[in-house]
């Protein structure tokens, strides 16, 4: 009785000449060779060229602003509470009396901060934020760190421009300067 199929017979016969001179492995091999030969190359001219990450890739994090350009983040802490590596901080402000253009809470982030070699990019402080103002860019890559001090990202690199809107739609996340609205609800 046989407990799986995976039992394999070995043939005793005796080996052709063509067998002994490894002829039809090396034709196989050689077939695999050109075949992959004339394939699509996988590899890309990076940076020149961007590879599409895919639709749940958590990179680069941004701000973002609402529909009228207000910084949507209310320094809450909520996103630093949740970072399981303890890579945010945060100051936070009150708004003055004509900043309303500026922030659309009561109270706004003044410094906001990641330590990107801290970071571990699980998206959590993403999840956490009630006010839909931290998000993980699927399009675009956190680049290479030359220089220590390059580590620590603020509000200059992390704030949404306004000429470069973020939109994450059904999974699908674009980059358009005109449409600022997300799948999450807005809260
Ligand atoms: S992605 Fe994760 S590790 Fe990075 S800042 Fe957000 S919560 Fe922290
Ligand atoms: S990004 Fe979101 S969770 Fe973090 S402080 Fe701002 S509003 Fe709160």
């Amino acid at each position: 009785m046989q407990l799986t199929n995976r039992a394999k017979q070995v043939s005793n016969k005796e080996m052709t000449l063509a067998e002994k001179m490894y002829l039809p492995a090396v034709v196989g091999g050689l077939a695999i060779t050109i075949k992959h030969f004339f394939r699509k190359k996988p590899t890309i001219q990076y940076p020149e060229v961007k590879k599409y990450l895919g639709p749940i890739y958590r990179g680069h994090h941004v701000l973002k602003r609402d529909e009228q350009g207000r910084e949507r983040c209310t320094a809450c802490g909520l996103c630093a509470v949740a970072c399981p590596a303890e890579a945010i901080s945060m100051v936070a402000a009150e708004r003055k009396k004509g900043e309303e253009a500026l922030y659309r809470e009561e109270k706004y982030a003044a410094v906001y901060e990641i330590n990107m070699l801290r970071c571990i990019f699980c998206g959590l402080c993403e999840e956490a934020c009630p006010k839909q103002a931290v998000y993980l860019r699927h399009d675009r890559m956190v680049p290479v760190f030359q220089e220590r001090d390059e580590v620590i990202y603020g509000k200059d690199r992390l704030v949404e421009k306004l000429d470069d809107r973020y939109i994450r739609k059904n999974s699908e996340v674009k980059t358009t300067p005109t449409e600022p609205s997300l799948t999450r609800s807005t809260t």
